[in-house]
Parts: C-alpha cells; sequence; structure tokens
C-alpha cells in the first residue's frame, strides 16, 4: 500500500514542488490548502496526470477545529498518515520592529508557529506507537531567517522561524522513541510568489548576489531535501536540519 503524506499549503510554492516531488516517489498526497482552490485542484490534476494520487484539502491551520477536521479527513480518505509535511507559513510587508502592531505579529506568530504546532500534535496522536501509530516522519519547513533575524524586512516572521526550530528539536526529542522522526529545512532566498507578500516581488533577484551561489533557489531544491528528510534514507536523522540557501 502507497504511504500517505499531508503537506499543508501544498498547493503553491515549496509546498506543491513537495507535493508533485512525493508522488513521483509514490506517495498518495493530502494537499491542504487555505484559500487558493484552483492552485491545490491544478497540483492534483498533475499528479493523477502522471498516474498518482492526490486530493485537495481546505483548511486554515490557524484554527484547531479546522485542523481537526483536516486530519479526520485525511483519516477518512487515506486510512493510515505517514508523513506531515509543515509548510504552510505567511509574511507580512516589510518593515522595521518599531512600525509592527500586534495584529500583525500575532497573525505571523498564528500561522508560522501555532499551525504547525497543532498539525505536529495531531500527527503524533496518529503516528506514534504510544497511541498505537506505525510510526512517521514530519519536516517542518522553517527558514534561514530563523538565524539570519531579517532586520528591516521581518523580524517577526524569522522569530516564528526560530520558534518553529525549537519546536523541532523539542518534539524530535519527545517522539524519538515512539517511532516518528522530526527534522526541519531553512530555505534561503527561492523563487516563490511569496515575497510579494512582503512587497517586493523581485526580493530574489535584488538579493540573488549575496548568495555565495550566486542565485536564487527553485521550489524543487527544497523538495528534494524535504522528501530526503522523510525517506528510509534519513532513518538515523532527527532533530536536524538541512539548510538549502546556496550557501547564504
Ligand atoms: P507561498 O508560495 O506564499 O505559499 C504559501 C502556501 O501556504 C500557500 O499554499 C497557502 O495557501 C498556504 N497557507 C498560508 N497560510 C495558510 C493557513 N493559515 N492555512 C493553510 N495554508 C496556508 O510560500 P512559499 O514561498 O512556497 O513558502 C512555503 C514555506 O517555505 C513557508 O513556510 C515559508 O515561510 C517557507 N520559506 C520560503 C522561502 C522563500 O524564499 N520562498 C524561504 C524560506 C522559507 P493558499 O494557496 O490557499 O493561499
Amino acid at each position: 500500500m502507497n504511504k500517505t503524506i499531508l503537506i499543508t499549503g501544498g498547493g503553491r510554492g515549496i509546498g506543491a514542488a513537495c507535493a508533485l516531488l512525493a508522488a513521483e516517489q509514490g506517495y498518495r498526497v493530502c494537499i491542504n490548502y487555505r484559500s487558493d482552490a484552483a492552485a491545490a485542484a491544478q497540483v492534483v490534476r498533475a499528479i493523477e496526470a502522471q498516474g498518482g494520487a492526490a486530493l485537495a484539502l481546505q483548511a486554515d491551520v490557524v484554527d484547531e477545529a479546522e485542523v481537526e477536521r483536516l486530519f479526520a479527513e485525511v483519516d477518512a480518505r487515506c486510512g493510515q498518515l505517514d508523513a506531515l509535511v509543515n509548510n504552510a507559513g505567511v509574511l507580512a510587508r516589510q518593515m522595521r520592529v518599531d512600525q509592527m502592531d500586534a495584529a500583525r505579529i500575532r497573525r505571523i506568530m498564528d500561522t508560522n508557529v501555532v499551525g504547525p504546532f497543532l498539525c505536529a500534535r495531531e500527527a503524533v496522536r496518529r503516528m506514534s506507537t504510544r497511541h498505537g501509530g506505525s510510526g512517521g516522519a514530519i519536516v517542518n519547513v522553517s527558514s534561514r531567517a530563523a538565524v539570519l533575524g531579517s532586520p528591516n524586512e521581518y523580524v517577526d516572521y524569522a522569530a516564528s522561524k526560530a520558534a518553529l526550530d525549537t519546536l523541532t528539536i523539542g518534539l524530535s526529542k519527545e517522539v524519538a522513541g515512539e517511532g516518528i522522526r522530526v527534522n526541519g529545512v531553512r530555505p534561503g532566498l527561492i523563487h516563490t510568489t511569496m515575497h510579494a507578500d512582503g512587497g517586493e516581488p523581485g526580493r530574489v533577484e535584488r538579493l540573488q548576489s549575496s548568495v555565495p551561489m550566486g542565485r536564487g533557489g527553485e521550489p524543487e531544491e527544497v523538495a528534494r531535501a524535504v522528501l530526503w528528510l522523510l525517506s528510509e534514507a534519513a532513518s538515523y536523522t532527527t532533530g536536524s536540519f538541512i539548510e538549502v540557501s546556496g550557501g547564504r
């Protein structure tokens, strides 16, 4: 039987690249999205056209009841859950900390920290041998921002990713003896539309000369690291991070 993977924010960008590669590797792919149903449906169609199996599931990861419904739908339609990619994430317009209001900071923390916590909780309840599960793997999509701090752009976003990294470290130790591995990837400047949400669609082009490899990355390059961490090839790797940032 095919393994089942759930990817939050799997309709666009890095999440969509993870979905396509997971399908290529034989996973049955559950693609969560928040509002862009058309993008998620397009990824499902692309997977089905290659002979794979995928479904799109709407849920806002910020909302506890919606997260519970999302995982219940995965249970009902796929049975066992083997892998979770906590990929959904947001940033807001570039600004200094002295300009930020609480509503903005809370929205970033809710999506990038509370959402992954809730999804990880639901995944552990299903995967953990302590709860009768057969194990599994979780990858949290963090950012190089967690280390660099994103001054003058979005320190709130950077701080949310640092919190996500601490979730990766703590949870990996909590469930290491229960058949679950938890790891993170830290992408650098990747070509997706996320930068437009920060108010600068051309951000990767502006900053690429600061990348030792001299270019931005592609979502597929991040997806390969995510899928490796989920695979048996990474069977002794947990609480670990892969930087996918061209050296930046
Ligand atoms: P993106 O193209 O903007 O896509 C974001 C995805 O997240 C979308 O599918 C969106 O759903 C989903 N999403 C957002 N809020 C959600 C919520 N509350 N509930 C469910 N889904 C939600 O972003 P990306 O560039 O691929 O980024 C993916 C991840 O990589 C993020 O965690 C980001 O922080 C991280 N990252 C990106 C970069 C980069 O340079 N692009 C660098 C480092 C880290 P809809 O499609 O329905 O809107």
